[in-house]
């Protein structure tokens, strides 16, 4: 127990250490709420804060704007939490607001203890840099600042009240932004128990192996939840390609609720791939078939040896690292999408997603018609969707707004 990051001070204050003045004409969208403070915006630092302290954001002239935590290392030199002076960033803020987080799952029907949900959702639940996913008995924690890094046994401790979990896991932030971060977290269990191998977790009726170690993200997508089913009420009868499969949450959903007539699925990893044929087998699909190849060379020989399909999902890695490589991104998307709908029958189903951040909706939306003008189709949006509720997005955070997920008809 309580063996925690070495960065970790249990004494660590609420109250501000230092001022970090904004460049004149800089705090707008900091009174607009938005809670991260680029270092290009800051003018100075009074005061000689240490990485994870509490700092009051002031104005050029000194007037208050909010109350954040500080990392010298991170590009988000400030990232805020509180936008009046009077509270106070101590342990109980922190434990009030994770009870705020889990309290709104429960009321989303997700806290039942064989599922699995989103508890925390970074700044959709005003918890900047924090992630808690609950996998049935089991948490997994990412974090992705410093700020809370430093305060993970506070964390650990609300968690433990306010769920309870058997143990908890520390999963590393993606690499790229811990580096961004400073951090040096390595996985590893916290608190309690660790799993002894892969557990269960049951999604809208449908049971789910996840690799809590070692699986990619904190183990699951848990984000298309709801896009799963969305996409399987289209699958009746039909046979369905799932492409970038995981551990095949689409193709499962599509094959059992959907009664699609086959599923193929694809990921290039071979791990991927026996954790979707051990998911087909636990729901009992036997028309599910799985093959670790490399989907955009799957895609040109499919379309090479004249395949059709009633309904393809394309639900790749995120192309966009940055917002430097939208067009880049949408390139790919367009190659992906303009490949898949000449592999559809006619009246068939596209599910497509966009898990880049910097990809916004209206660019998909414009891709798909670069598409629709290219392929010499029509393509009508069914629905187009984002992650499940227990992914909120803060309005005043709109880059936590990753997920799109089309479902279209192209007749
Ligand atoms: N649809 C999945 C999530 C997909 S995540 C679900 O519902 O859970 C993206 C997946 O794409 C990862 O599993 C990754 O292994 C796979 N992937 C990445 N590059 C690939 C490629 N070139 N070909 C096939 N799969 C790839």
């Amino acid at each position: 127990m309580n063996d925690v990051s070495p960065l970790v001070d249990a004494a660590v204050p609420g109250l501000p250490t230092a001022t970090v003045v904004l460049k004149p004409k800089r705090a707008r969208p900091f009174f607009g709420r938005h809670p991260w403070v680029l270092d290009s915006a800051v003018a100075k630092v009074e005061g000689g804060p240490a990485d994870g302290d509490v700092v009051d954001l002031t104005t050029h002239d000194g007037h208050f704007v909010a109350r954040g935590l500080w990392n010298s290392q991170s590009r988000i030199r400030v990232r805020l939490y509180a936008f009046d002076a009077a509270t106070k960033l101590d342990d109980a803020l922190w434990r009030g607001r994770i009870a705020a987080a889990v309290a709104l799952r429960r009321s989303l029907g997700l806290d039942d203890r064989t599922g699995a949900a989103r508890l925390v959702n970074s700044e959709g639940d005003d918890l900047s840099g924090l992630i808690v996913d609950r996998y049935g008995e089991y948490l997994a924690v990412q974090v992705t600042a410093l700020a809370m890094a430093v305060r993970l046994e506070t964390i650990c401790d609300a968690l433990d009240a306010e769920v309870a979990p058997r143990g908890i896991l520390l999963r590393g932030a993606e690499r790229g932004l811990a580096k961004l971060e400073g951090l040096a977290l390595a996985d590893r269990l916290i608190r309690g128990t660790a799993p002894s191998g892969p557990i269960f977790v049951v999604e809208h009726g449908l049971k789910f192996g996840v690799d809590l170690a070692e699986g990619q993200k904190t183990g699951y997508y848990l984000d298309q939840r709801d896009n799963r089913q969305a996409a399987a009420r289209h699958a009746r009868g039909r046979r369905v390609l799932d492409m970038f499969c995981y551990s095949g949450g689409f193709a499962v959903a599509c094959a059992v609720s959907g009664g699609a007539r086959s599923v193929l699925a694809i990921d290039t990893s071979e791990k991927a791939a026996a954790l979707a044929r051990a998911n087909a087998g636990l729901n009992g699909a036997a028309n599910v078939t799985v093959e670790a190849v490399d989907a955009f060379e799957k895609l040109d020989a499919l379309a090479a040896a004249g395949e059709r399909f009633g309904m393809i999902v394309l639900d790749p890695p995120k192309f966009a690292r940055s917002r430097a490589a939208v067009d880049d991104a949408l390139r790919a998307y367009h190659r992906i999408n303009r490949v898949a709908v000449g592999l559809l029958e006619p009246g068939g189903i596209l599910v497509t997603c966009s898990c880049s951040g910097s990809v916004t909706r209206d660019h998909f939306h414009q891709m798909l018609s670069g598409v629709a003008q290219r392929a010499g189709r029509s393509i009508q949006i069914l629905e187009s969707r984002g992650a499940a509720a227990d992914h909120p997005v803060s309005v005043s955070c709109l880059e936590g707004e990753y997920l799109t997920c089309v479902i279209a008809r192209v007749p």
